[in-house]
This record gives structure tokens, C-alpha cells and sequence, in this order.
């Protein structure tokens, strides 16, 4: 760093390097600075002014003001002393960004304070508030927590010469998904979910157990998307000792807050006991650390993590481990789409390296072939139009995060006649995915930016504040409600009020785990226990259509899982399938073994295998 840059700190903000400076502008000067140091370094730099350069935050305010285009929409501005950071919050951030970065720079240059510049959502989104209010209040704290981990990340430590992973949660069966990867000298989680399904505690957790590990000697804890049975017992680490990262995409923190928070209250409505509380919660999320899609990042002295686009939901990624300098590369898939969806690209299918891959397998079985989504699209617009015209009502059980926003696509684009009603989190969720345009397809993205988002549309409604009653009293209308498999939240309540009504219609669009009320309600049941208010099981007739429309799944199909397989660059050694349930994973594994010649297994929960 030349000497008239007037550095005055070098501290480690995990993963990353943080410069001060008390001359900023010698610093930009010199384009290439930054690249040499990242390059000497083996990581990234992040450059921030020196505390005593930067101007009063009244005075800064204001220069802000008169930098930034009033076009760019700024809803909120807080200043960070502890980054020396400015959120900006913006409709537009392209706008502070402006031309080749110049408007960015110029509030650096003239402020001292480097924007943080983050998009305000469409819908109003109490998550994506209150996380961002909560990141600006746990500054202090959650600067010591990435200064020590940047140091743990930077230890040195002998070369580790195996690699081992036990199977915690998710082996032949889904749900609870969690797999442990361990060296000689470091300790990591991916994922760590919980069946949402049962309440069994000995069914619904992982087997944090089989780690034989104290919590606080996990080095890290890898979440591939914000689905509960991936996320869904992270916030129990931290109730029970552990402190520290969790990596993930930044709309994976997002949505993993929103499903949560929500998980909690579901659970504590049905008088269920949650295994952790809402400062649990909390606290995994400030311990978020976010990278995007093709990051590599050092989370211990001797890993590199990187993710990959999953085509799943908003955020979701394949994960893939460098571990020693080439002592073991593996890809974890955890779900994904390689095929066509309106919202995402397909799965990414190249990776610098494998030698094992953990593949999901939900639809892994002979005749898990989806349908064309054409076809679908059309049956699924069919069932609509014809419920309408018997005046009945059509309720699509969906889960929130994924699922809802792909249904909004395709009843937006074919023009649906009547309002369609978000209930529950699908609200939330789409708001988040609003902030989040460049994790979309590109032609979503391309509306999005150009002021004419397909989540804006008119057809949509919000019940939020809106008795479910008076909806179903109510004109012809649709309604996506969570929870995806009626097993609770207002999908269920719809569904307890519309069952016996004949006109109605009900069309499932997702995975239906063998256990769930969904999957009984989808076989054809005509009457089926739920829970009623007395907190007893009841039976409940069912009168209404009853229909099944495939092809929306987030997960590939089973040609889909084999041409990713096959189609993967560079060929893995071996393959584990995960993620299905029985029959699935090892008919999935067997064909695998039959096409591609290499070792292929479904391991069991609690299976530990070395893999070099
Ligand atoms: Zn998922």
C-alpha cells in the first residue's frame, strides 16, 4: 500500500480483508491497488475510510442527497460508523450506482462513508425491514463476531489426510436434511433441517448426535436454501452452544428468516413445543455470513466453499467443497431444477472439480417423469376456468417460498378472469423476491427493472388483514395459501371450509410427503382426520374436486436428475443418493451405476463413509 494512502488498519473481516484509509482518493487513483493486494492476499479486499476522515453524518446526509439522482427512489439512509457504511436503500439502486460506478464513488470521495446499496422491495416486507434494521443495530457485535472468525479462517494447520461424512437427517427419506463433513482438522455442517412433517422429536430432527461434537467445535454450518427441511434447525445450534458462521446466499438469510420466525408461531398455534425460541432465531440470522453464486470462499484454514445456481428457489445453490489443496473436491446438489421454469435458470452443471457428488433423488423412482410444462400450464388453467364457470372456488395449498411466485407467473401470463388471493407468507416471500431481481430469470429480472414486475399485476390480492370467511363468501376467486402440504397455516384453514363444498376445487402442485394430509387428500380420501378447535382429531368429509397438476416442481424429474448426472463436467467418482424417500434414492442410485459405470449408493441416516 503506498504511503500516501495513509492506511492506519488491517483487520480480518471473516472471509474477507479490511483496509483503512485516511486518502481514499490516491487509493482509487490506482485502479489496479486493489487487484495486486487481492491477489497477494488470496482474498478479498474491502477498502473503507478511516474513521476521522468521515464528514458528520448531517453534512453527509445531505451531500447524498444532492449526489444521487432523485429518480433513484431512496426510501431509507442509515449511516454504520462501525463499517464505515452508508445504507442506502433504494427503488433504483442502478441509479446510486450509476455509470461505471461513478456516482458511488462520488459519495465515497466527497462523504468519506462507502454506500451499502440495497433494493427496496415492491410490496412492503416487514422481514426485509426489520433484518435490515436489526444488521444496523448489531453492527457493534457483529463486527467482533467476523473479526474472530476471520482469524480461525486464518490459523494455520497441518495437511489433513482424510475426509469423512456422516449422514445426519435426510438419507432415504426427505425431510430434516443434514450431512456432516469432517478433517482431521475442521468440522462442517451442511444444511441441518427438520421434517416439518411430524412431530415425532425422533423423526423430526437430524442426528446432531452421530457428529459426536460440542456444537462450539463446528467450524461452519453451509445452508444450500431456505427450505425448512434444510434450515429449519439452525437456530437450535445456536440455542445449544454453537457461535459461529452460517454461509449462504443473501436471499437465503432473507427467506430463512421469514420461514423461521413463521415455524415458531405455526408451531406454538398448534400448542407444539418449538426445540428453540424467537432469540435463537435471531441470532442465527446475525451470524449470516452471504456470498453469491460463484464466491470462492475460505470458511476454514484448509476449505474453500463456493455455491452454484440450484434452479430451485430464490437464492437456492449447489455447494461445492475444495478441501486441502486438492486433497477432495465434492458437490452437494442439495434440490434442484435442471430443466425449465418460468422464475430460474436451470441447475449449473460445471464445476472445477468432483470426485463425490450428494445428489437429491425426490424424484428419482421409474415413473417420476413430469409432464411438459406446456401441458401443465394448460391443465392447470383448464381446472381453474372450469371451477370458476360452476361458480366454486379454487384453493392451491403452496409452499411460500418457490412454488407461490411460479403459479403468480403463469396465471399472470394466461390472463386469469378473477382475483387471485395471496395468503400467508406467500406475500412475504414474493416482496423478497423483489429485492432480489438478479437471482430470477433474465426476463424477470429485464420487468422487474423496467417498472413492470409480474408480481405487481393487478389480478393480485392481499389477505392481509382480510377474514378468510369473508374470501370464501366472496366472488369467484383463487387463493395460493401456504402451508404446501396442509399440514397447517391458512392452506389448511381454506381447505377445512372448502372441503365439503362440491363446486370448489382443490389442485395440488408440490411434493406431498407420504405422511402429510396432502398426500391423503391427493389419493382420493373422502374423508380424512384433521384437527379441529376442541384440539382433537376430527373427521372431515370431502366433497370437493380433488385434482393433482405436475410439472411445478422445483426439483428435477427423474430424466432431469440423469441428464444432470451425465451431463456434469467433470465426471464424479462416485455418487450418493439423498433426499427421496426409499425406493427413490436406491432405484435412482442403481441407474446411475448402469449409465455412468461409477460407484453409486443410497446411504442410510447415520451411514458414515470416508470419502478419501
Ligand atoms: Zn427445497
Amino acid at each position: 500500500m503506498p504511503p500516501e494512502c495513509g492506511l492506519t488498519k488491517v483487520e480480518m473481516l471473516g472471509p474477507e480483508v479490511l483496509v483503512y484509509l485516511t486518502n481514499i482518493k490516491v487509493f482509487y487513483d490506482n485502479p489496479n491497488l486493489i487487484r495486486n493486494m487481492a491477489a497477494a492476499m488470496r482474498k478479498r479486499v474491502l477498502v473503507r475510510c478511516d474513521p476521522s476522515v468521515l464528514k458528520p453524518p448531517e453534512e453527509a446526509l445531505a451531500k447524498i442527497k444532492t449526489i444521487v439522482p432523485a429518480d433513484a427512489g431512496i426510501s431509507n439512509i442509515a449511516f454504520d460508523p462501525e463499517f464505515s457504511e452508508v445504507a442506502i436503500d433504494a427503488l433504483k439502486p442502478g441509479l446510486v450506482i450509476g455509470k461505471h460506478g461513478a456516482t458511488l464513488k462520488s459519495v465515497i470521495l466527497e462523504t468519506g462513508w462507502t454506500p451499502n446499496i440495497m433494493r427496496t422491495p415492491m410490496l412492503s416486507s416487514e422481514t426485509i425491514s426489520g433484518l435490515r434494521a436489526s444488521m444496523l443495530a448489531e453492527s457493534k457485535s457483529r463486527k467482533k463476531f467476523l473479526n474472530s472468525l476471520g482469524k480461525k479462517i486464518c490459523e494455520p494447520v497441518e495437511k489433513s489426510e482424510w475426509v469423512k461424512a456422516t449422514m445426519l437427517g435426510g438419507f432415504k427419506e426427505v425431510g430434516r436434511s443434514s450431512t456432516f463433513i469432517q478433517t482431521q482438522h475442521s468440522n462442517v455442517l451442511i444444511d441441518c433441517g427438520i421434517n416439518p412433517d411430524t412431530w415425532d422429536p425422533s423423526n423430526a430432527y437430524p442426528y446432531l448426535n452421530a457428529m459426536n461434537l460440542a456444537l462450539d467445535q463446528l467450524d461452519a454450518v453451509i445452508l444450500s436454501h431456505a427450505h425448512l427441511d434444510h434450515c429449519g434447525f439452525i437456530p437450535y445450534l445456536f440455542a445449544y452452544g454453537f457461535d459461529g458462521p452460517i454461509y449462504c446466499t443473501p436471499p437465503t438469510r432473507d427467506l430463512m428468516a421469514l420461514l423461521c420466525f413463521d415455524y415458531l408461531d405455526v408451531t406454538q398455534k398448534q400448542g407444539g413445543k418449538p426445540p428453540y425460541g424467537i432469540k435463537d432465531v435471531r441470532k442465527a440470522i446475525s451470524h449470516c455470513v452471504v456470498r453469491q453464486y460463484h464466491e470462492v470462499t475460505d470458511i476454514t484454514p484448509e476449505i474453500k466453499l463456493t455455491f452454484h445456481n440450484s434452479g430451485h428457489i430464490l437464492g437456492s445453490a449447489i455447494v461445492h467443497l475444495h478441501i486441502g489443496e486438492g486433497l477432495h473436491n465434492l458437490v452437494y446438489t442439495s434440490d434442484f431444477k435442471y430443466g425449465y421454469t418460468k422464475l430460474f435458470e436451470p441447475a449449473d452443471s460445471t464445476f472445477p472439480r468432483v470426485e463425490t457428488m450428494f445428489m437429491e433423488s425426490t424424484y428419482g423412482a421409474r415413473d417420476d417423469v413430469l409432464p411438459r410444462r406446456q401441458e401443465s400450464d394448460a391443465k392447470l388453467m383448464a381446472v381453474i376456468n372450469e371451477t370458476l364457470a360452476n361458480k366454486g372456488k379454487v384453493i392451491i395449498p403452496v409452499f411460500s417460498v418457490g412454488r407461490a411466485q411460479e403459479l403468480m407467473l403463469v396465471l399472470e401470463e394466461n390472463k386469469l378472469s378473477v382475483p387471485c388471493w395471496l395468503d400467508g407468507m406467500t406475500l412475504e416471500a414474493t416482496a423478497i423476491h423483489t429485492v432480489y431481481p438478479e437471482f430470477l430469470k433474465h426476463n424477470v429480472q429485464r420487468r422487474i427493472l423496467s417498472n413492470d414486475s409480474p408480481f405487481a399485476s393487478e389480478i393480485f390480492r392481499v389477505a392481509r388483514g382480510v377474514d378468510r370467511k369473508t374470501i370464501l363468501e366472496g366472488d369467484p376467486c383463487v387463493i395460493l395459501a401456504s402451508s404446501g402440504m396442509l399440514s397447517g397455516g391458512p392452506s389448511l384453514e381454506y381447505f377445512k371450509m372448502m372441503a365439503d363444498d362440491p363446486k370448489s376445487a382443490i389442485i395440488f402442485v408440490g411434493y406431498q410427503a407420504v405422511t402429510s394430509l396432502g398426500r391423503k387428500v391427493q389419493s382420493g380420501l373422502r374423508e380424512v382426520p384433521v384437527l379441529a378447535e376442541s384440539g382433537k382429531l376430527e373427521p372431515l368429509k370431502i366433497a370437493m374436486r380433488t385434482e393433482t397438476v405436475e410439472g411445478y416442481s422445483g426439483h428435477s424429474d427423474r430424466n432431469q436428475l440423469i441428464n444432470f448426472a451425465r451431463n456434469m463436467r467433470p465426471k464424479p467418482e462416485r455418487i450418493f443418493c439423498m433426499h427421496g424417500d426409499n425406493n427413490k434414492t436406491q432405484e435412482m442410485a442403481r441407474v446411475l451405476n448402469h449409465i455412468l459405470k461409477i460407484e453409486t449408493r443410497a446411504p442410510m441416516n447415520l451411514d458414515a463413509i470416508r470419502l478419501r
